[in-house]
């Protein structure tokens, strides 16, 4: 199923992400966890491509196999970065073969070591390749509430995300952000320049001292006071930080839904529990129509 038409047919949606392994030592610890968020009956699941230490082969694999065995529609990522356009071309058709209508079309980090191929610069040139192929897919993009870290200012970042919605996204999903009012600023911004396709939020509910480090680092986002006073309070007992982690990522989807953002994504990493606890805490207030 296309998600373009699931955020247009339901009010409010929730979905999860996770992340393939980075060896096939790891394939089956990796499905058994996401088979197990995948019974959670989430309104859609995102698998990685390559990022989060992840093997990108194995992305449309596992995409395929909770696609089939549970039925929850699929989102696979895609980057281009160190793909040439044959890379590209051969991915979209493995996609294809194996059944997935849903492509999170990215750029992908310049890798530290440089990059394998020059073909592409930007996500826009990816999507245009995809578009150029056909209509078969629901293409989703990505966007960053806080600007791009590479982005010389938000407004210019805000252009080209202008630009790569023309090319052909359906939807767009967000970087992580922890202070919802970043968010309706942006959401606001982005309406005002004429950008019409949902945004859907998402949502990182950190869950030990370790992991916000790594995405501060990655995502650049902003950690405000009361997430800090947070971490220094229980940052040091597993078990306290993960039912903190959970109850802030749950307070921040409640407010949202609140000022009526109705589409969130859960970054969920690969651990059901987590899923789980987020989505016990949202039960009632998922089911409301209005
Ligand atoms: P782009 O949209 O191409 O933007 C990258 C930069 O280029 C921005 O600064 C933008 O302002 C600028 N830009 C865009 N167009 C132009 C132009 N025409 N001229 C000049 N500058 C331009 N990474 C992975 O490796 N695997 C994943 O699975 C993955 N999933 C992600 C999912 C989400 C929801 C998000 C938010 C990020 C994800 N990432 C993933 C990280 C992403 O690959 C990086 O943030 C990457 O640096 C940018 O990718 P993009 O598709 O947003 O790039």
């Amino acid at each position: 199923m296309k998600i373009r038409d699931i955020l247009q047919q339901k009010k409010t949606t929730l979905s999860f992400e996770v992340f393939p392994p980075k060896t096939s030592a790891g394939w089956d610890s990796v499905t058994h966890a996401t088979e197990e968020i995948a019974r959670l009956r989430p309104d859609f699941m995102s698998v990685t491509y390559g990022a989060g230490g992840g093997t990108s082969e194995y992305t449309v694999d596992i995409a395929k196999n909770l696609q089939d065995s549970l039925g929850v529609p699929m989102l696979a990522h895609l980057t281009c970065v160190s793909s040439t356009k044959e890379d590209v071309r051969r991915n979209i058709e493995l996609y294809q073969e194996k059944g997935i209508e849903n492509i999170m079309a990215l750029r992908g980090d310049i890798p530290e070591g440089g990059r394998t191929a020059h073909d592409y610069h930007h996500a826009t040139e990816l999507i245009d390749d995809i578009r150029a192929l056909g209509d078969h897919f629901c293409l989703g993009g990505a966007c960053y509430p806080e600007g791009h870290p590479e982005a010389k200012n938000r407004r210019d970042d805000l252009i080209f995300l202008k630009q790569k919605v023309d090319a052909g996204l359906d939807f767009l999903t967000t970087q992580m952000f922890f202070n919802n009012d970043m968010f309706y600023n942006f959401l606001y911004r982005a309406r005002d320049i004429g950008i019409r396709v949902p945004i859907v939020a998402g949502i990182m509910p950190i869950t030990n001292a370790r992991q916000i480090r790594r995405s501060i680092a990655l995502s650049g986002s902003e950690l405000p006071e009361r997430f800090r006073a947070i971490i220094d309070r229980f940052g040091s007992d597993d078990n306290a930080m993960k039912q903190a982690g959970i109850i802030y990522a749950s307070e921040q989807i409640i407010d949202l839904l609140a000022h009526d953002v109705n589409n969130i994504h859960v970054y969920s990493m690969n651990k059901p529990d987590v899923a789980k606890g987020i989505q016990d805490a949202l039960s009632d207030i998922l089911n409301t129509e209005d």
